[in-house]
């Protein structure tokens, strides 16, 4: 079956930095877009980026109005919209809105809807692995209904144990228990805590993996069956479990670990014949890997793997959803042997938060803004400049600094003069902390894991 579609506009269902991206990718395809903003994001530069921009979800609340479903399809309509290009968070994994655009007639920017269900749910994710052979950390490997259900697993497997939220995400959602007397509180706590952040107090449970490394491999599908990987990312710099710098590709895993870990990803996408861009996430201890989850979305951290193979995902998913095989003269994608992997880079997140102050995060008006750039640097700007006004309702992500070279201590360097050369006033920002990591030993000797920023007081000054 052939599968075409004309995309000559598209909506960008999001805001900040990833709309942004996303519009720069469509201009460059010769497609127009047009912007979506909230009444606090009266002000923002994504709104000024597009080629028309309108006003979603009046009297909603800051965060509601992007989740506005109707609203966004009306726009999407009125506006001879082709296409909608979720972004990452908001709607992105929503299979109603998924569904709602395909009933329109709009192409949603992304897998099917089938794949948002098995994915959006990491107790189905984890069956869907498992039944690709993929090696799952010992849990419940389902939901864990009553507190003797936690109680027998953590008897069974030894503690420390983790209780998930089978809806979370964004870091959120989570609870270490270390010994069985914090088991009753910890459960409570866990199940009213989904509830209240994901509507749905399912909970499951896993081993906890003692200091790990979080490597994921980026995937691209299309219509056509064909499945490909583009190497790993290493995000094990994270704060209460949120990443902080990326790395591509991982400096501290063997290329015979890489690559199990790389068919592993492949597999588990070709046996749910995944398309468009998705990202399979692993916990990596020693010589073993473990599956955790799949993101059926583009990534933050899509800019890394975009430098070491210079293949652009988010212009490849806007191809994918009009029909294109991945390794036709238009997309151009070489086959899997074949697609390049050179040098490192690495991501660090600039955002409006004060690493002295428990990250708390600052708002108020940019008074003046200079940013770094030169050979192999990348910004993708969110509402970064002179006198923007950083706003408490969204997150503080405010500039992403993306670093190329041929060598790990290159892309170091680069990315290092790039923090010292930004002149950021009037707000806060988490650069002192991000050029401490730089200089860090553990990183610089790639020896980290997620426990490296929770464990290093002496990033924090
Ligand atoms: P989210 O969807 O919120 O990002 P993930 O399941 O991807 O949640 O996990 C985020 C992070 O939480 C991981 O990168 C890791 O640091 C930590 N984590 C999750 N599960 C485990 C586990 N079983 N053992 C140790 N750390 C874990």
């Amino acid at each position: 079956m052939t599968y075409t579609k004309q995309i000559k506009k598209v909506l960008v269902a999001n805001r900040g930095e990833i709309a942004i991206r996303v519009f720069r990718a469509c201009t460059e395809l010769g497609i127009r877009t047009v912007g979506i903003y909230s009444k606090e994001d009266e002000g923002s530069y994504h709104r000024y980026k597009a080629d028309e921009a309108y006003i979603v979800g009046k009297g909603k609340k800051p965060i509601d109005a992007y989740l506005d479903i109707e609203g966004i399809i009306e726009i999407a309509k009125k506006n001879n919209v082709d296409a909608v290009h979720p972004g990452y968070g908001f709607l992105s994994e929503n299979i109603k809105f998924a569904q709602r655009c395909e009933e329109e007639g709009i192409v949603f920017i992304g897998p099917h809807s089938k794949h948002l269900d098995v994915f959006g749910d990491k107790i189905k994710a984890k069956q869907e692995a498992l039944k690709a052979k993929l090696p799952i950390i010992p849990g419940s490997n389902g939901p864990v209904e009553t507190l003797q259900d936690v109680v027998e697993f953590g008897e069974t497997y030894g503690f420390p144990i983790i209780i998930k939220a089978a809806l979370g995400g964004g870091g959120r959602g989570m609870r270490i228990v270390r010994t069985s007397s914090g088991l009753k509180e910890a459960f409570e706590r866990a199940k009213s805590e989904a509830k209240a952040a994901f509507g749905n107090d399912e909970v499951y449970v896993e081993k906890y993996i003692e200091n790990p490394k979080h490597i994921e491999v980026q995937i691209l599908g299309d219509h056509q069956g064909n499945i490909i990987h583009l190497y790993e990312r290493d995000c094990s710099i994270q704060r209460r479990h949120q990443k902080l710098v990326e790395v591509a590709p991982c400096t501290s895993i063997t290329e015979e670990l890489r690559q199990r870990i790389c068919e592993a990803a492949v597999q588990l996408m070709k046996d749910v014949e995944y398309v468009n861009a998705g990202t399979v996430e692993f916990l990596v201890s020693g010589n073993d890997f473990y599956f955790i989850e799949v993101n059926p979305r583009v990534q933050v951290e899509h800019t890394i793997t975009e430098m070491i193979t210079g293949i652009d995902i988010v212009q490849t998913q806007i191809l994918i959803a009009q029909g294109n095989s991945l390794h036709n003269e238009k997309v151009g994608i070489p086959l899997q042997n074949d697609i390049p992997r050179i040098g490192f880079a690495i991501q660090a997140r600039v955002t409006t938060e004060d690493p002295l102050n428990n990250f708390m995060p600052d708002t108020g008006k940019i008074m003046a803004y200079r940013s770094g750039g030169g050979f192999g640097v990348r910004l993708d700007t969110g509402n970064s400049f002179q006198g923007a006004v950083i706003t408490p309702y969204y997150d503080s992500l405010l500039v992403k600094v993306t670093t190329h070279a041929l060598t790990f201590e290159g892309a170091i360097a680069k990315l290092n003069r790039n923090l010292k050369e930004f002149r950021i006033r009037g707000i806060k920002t988490n650069i002192p902390f991000l050029e401490n990591v730089m200089q860090h030993k553990d990183f610089l000797s790639g020896e980290y894991n997620t426990s490296f920023v929770d464990s290093s007081p002496e990033l924090f000054v």
